[in-house]
């Protein structure tokens, strides 16, 4: 489970997230969802222990990821959106060394290598140097070094952007098996339509305040009841960031 109370993050002058508060409970994907420089980036990388917030709590599975930030971290699975990949090495040997720095080894490691490399289908080009990858399949690759160690709270940061539709739909597939497996997904995008066919609760970001959230019914009731003072077609998480921030978002 993630809790977030409170989360304040500066840059000198600049705040880049401003107060935010949300949990995220096993088995849910939460999608966090905002423009870029709404404050995503820097949420996930106060969760994920890289960078120490300003103000606030946070807590994976339990564990103060300041005060307690082993713990936190043998939780956690994160998929940043820089890649964290060696290029002049395999898939596999990818795998095996972030899988080694998690924990992992001998057979087990093994094991769990092999199965998610045939989960992100990349078990038949496991041999070759990842530097002959399409950008696509580097993503996948991705994808599967912050899966390996199985983790019960995973932290995405926009891992689709840029990438074909067959790897997209590898993606969102195992993003989805791995929250029927309970784990708590945090999901980040700009990609409002991708958001409304994956996650099952949501909060807006805007200028790093939540300006939104509750699951799809609810924030479309939100979006219809916009769309029947403006007339506008259908409602949708988009409709409704317009609406509250006079915003376009452009794909
Ligand atoms: P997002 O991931 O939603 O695109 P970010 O978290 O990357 O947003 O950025 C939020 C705000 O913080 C933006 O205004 C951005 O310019 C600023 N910001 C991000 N990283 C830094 C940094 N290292 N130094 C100063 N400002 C930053």
């Amino acid at each position: 489970m993630i809790e977030v109370q409170g989360l304040r993050k500066t840059y000198g002058d600049r705040v880049a997230v401003d107060g935010i508060s949300f949990q995220v409970e096993p088995g849910r994907i939460f999608g966090l969802l905002g423009p870029n420089g709404a404050g995503k980036t820097t949420t996930i990388s106060c969760l994920s222990g890289l960078l120490k917030p300003t103000a606030g709590t946070i807590r994976i599975a339990g564990h103060d990821v300041v005060t307690d930030a082993r713990e936190a971290k043998r939780s956690l699975g994160v998929v940043p959106q820089e890649l964290a990949i060696y290029l002049e090495i395999s898939a596999r040997e990818n795998l095996r060394y972030w899988g080694g720095i998690q924990g992992l080894s001998g057979k087990d490691l093994d094991d769990r290598v092999e199965t998610i490399l045939a989960r992100v289908g990349l078990a038949d080009r496991a041999k070759e140097p990842v530097k002959a990858f399409s950008g696509g399949m580097k993503r996948r690759l991705n994808l599967a070094i912050g899966l390996v160690h199985e983790p019960k709270v995973v932290l995405l940061d926009e891992p689709t952007v840029g990438v074909d539709p067959q790897s997209r739909g590898h993606i969102l597939e195992l993003i989805r098996e791995r929250a029927a497996a309970g784990c708590a997904v945090l999901y980040t995008t700009h990609y409002m339509g991708e958001a409304e066919g994956l996650c099952d609760d949501f909060a807006i970001i805007d200028d790093g305040r939540i300006i939104a959230e509750g699951d799809l019914e609810e924030l479309l009731a939100r979006a219809g009841d916009a769309i029947q003072r403006h007339s506008v077609p259908e409602p949708s998480l988009e409709r409704l960031f317009l609406h509250l921030t006079g915003k376009e978002l452009r794909e």
